[in-house]
């Protein structure tokens, strides 16, 4: 058996970093397992979903590091789904319902009132033919339900009915088929709900691991018992506990700023996004892992807590640095290039400021310092410009040895009196213009003794 998994969003907005754990999961689960991993647009809602989208979701997939081995698309597989709904009809499992919006709506109501659970009668399945035929002459459309297998001879006395799975993450789950309402699986208008292909689809696929969202749960009783209608075997299903913002709110597709998108935007790198949707709401610590390979080892399902996880925006920027801050110049080559940093002092350079990134992009504005002298000059007491100025005059001819900043600053400390941060500080803000930054001993040697004499005041 091929271990194959699936990540089915709606192509209906940007994917957000709770959808990234959702695709994370399946995608690090394919990796220690060798499988496969599917891509799967769930574009059955053909005003909603876009190609767009779909595009912009692989876009965000492939940034993060995840590659799929097919992509499908549930829009171009309507035949196949067509011929499961005749499949079910045939097996009596599939009846027409009629009922408007309104008339649900108040059945709900009086059996709200009558202290019965708020799930779906069956009065449709009592219909005779007669008032079929009367419904169809008023120009009613039916939609279908699928009749839930939790009654021993007689539909109308449904009894407790639990499906049990050994979930990947949860464990021991049981959903009571009882407690739910026949679903709806083709709209008055023929179009599909989400219940019916998905089924279809994992069947047809091959699919062998479906892991999703812990919102699925209830939704999996339902489609064990419709994999079983169709003849097949279920699939192993593991439920994701979903991430919150920190103020307990879920996560939606409209909410840009925690899109993968606007992530990207912000500068944050890929492993920190997949560092903190992974190991957040687990009994791991969150730390930033510096490659997907790891990531996969330190991954298990089992270890995810049942609770929803609260995600704090913040925890990223400090994953974001950990990682640059140990970033070796073969990953950041390319695109330091891209920013305009690039010969032979690119790699000294980048050794020299990393760890003081909180995002890739700001190595620009040090290599800016770096060739082209602070960017604004610093106001110096007239003390320190003269200290500086004798602290210039003694800066050692070229070729410099690994410890010039050490040989330097010795011998300024020993002509000039000065030590630590009086002797230090204005050091810095004549070569950087800032009062933090790098190693001075790392950038001395960039700055060479002609550009650090040039920025004597
Ligand atoms: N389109 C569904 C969703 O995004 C897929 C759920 C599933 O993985 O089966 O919630």
């Amino acid at each position: 058996m091929i271990v194959t998994v699936r990540f089915a969003p709606s192509p209906t907005g940007r994917i957000h970093i709770g959808n990234a754990r959702t695709a994370l999961f399946n995608w690090l689960f394919a990796q220690k397992h060798r499988g496969r991993f599917i891509q799967r647009f769930d574009d059955t809602d053909t005003a909603r979903s876009k190609q767009e989208f779909a595009d912009a979701i692989l876009y965000d997939l492939h940034w993060l590091g995840i590659f799929q081995d097919a992509t499908e698309y549930q829009s171009r597989r309507i035949g196949a789904y067509d011929t499961a709904v005749e499949r079910l009809k045939a097996a009596g499992v599939l009846y027409a319902c009629y009922e408007t919006p309104e008339e649900l709506d108040l059945r709900r109501k009086v059996r709200r009132t009558r202290g019965l659970p708020p799930v779906y009668g069956r009065e449709s399945l009592a219909l005779t033919p007669e008032e079929i035929a009367q419904h169809e002459a008023d120009g009613r459309r039916p939609h279908w339900r699928f009749l839930l297998p939790n009654f021993t001879s007689d539909p109308a006395q449904p009894e407790r009915t639990d499906i049990h799975w050994n979930d990947l993450v949860r464990g021991e789950e049981t959903v009571d088929l009882a407690s739910v309402s026949d679903p709806v699986l083709v709209r008055e208008d023929g179009t599909y709900l989400y219940t019916l292909p998905s089924v279809v689809d994992d069947i047809d696929m091959g699919v062998t691991h479906v892991i999703r969202g812990d919102d699925h749960v209830t939704n999996t009783g339902v489609q064990i018992a419709l994999f079983r209608a169709l003849g097949a075997q279920p699939p192993v299903f593991g439920h994701h506990n979903l991430l919150t913002t920190t103020s307990g709110e879920g996560l939606s597709k409209r909410t840009g700023a925690l899109s993968i998108e606007g992530l990207r935007e912000a500068g944050i790198e890929p492993m920190a996004v997949a560092s903190l949707a992974v190991l957040i709401g687990t009994s791991e610590n969150v730390e930033a892992v510096p490659t997907m390979a790891e990531l996969a080892r330190r991954f298990d399902p089992a270890a995810t807590s049942k609770s929803a996880a609260k995600f704090d925006p913040d925890e990223l920027q400090v994953l974001n640095r950990a990682l640059l801050h140990h970033m070796p110049f073969g990953q950041v080559r390319d695109r330091l290039m891209v920013l305009g940093i690039s010969g032979e002092r690119a790699e000294p350079f980048w050794m020299a400021v990393r760890g003081n990134l909180d995002k890739l992009a700001d190595a620009a504005s040090w290599w800016r310092i770096v060739n082209q002298g602070p960017q604004e000059q610093p106001d110096f007491l007239e003390e320190d410009r003269e200290f500086l100025r004798m602290a210039f005059d003694l800066l050692p001819e070229e070729p410099w040895s690994d410890t010039i900043w050490k040989d330097w600053t010795a011998k300024v400390k020993e002509e000039t009196g000065r030590k630590g941060k009086a002797l230090f500080m204005p050091m810095r803000l004549a070569l950087t213009g800032l009062p933090s930054g790098p190693e001075l001993a790392d950038l001395l040697p960039l700055l060479g003794r002609e550009g650090t004499l040039a920025r004597r005041p």
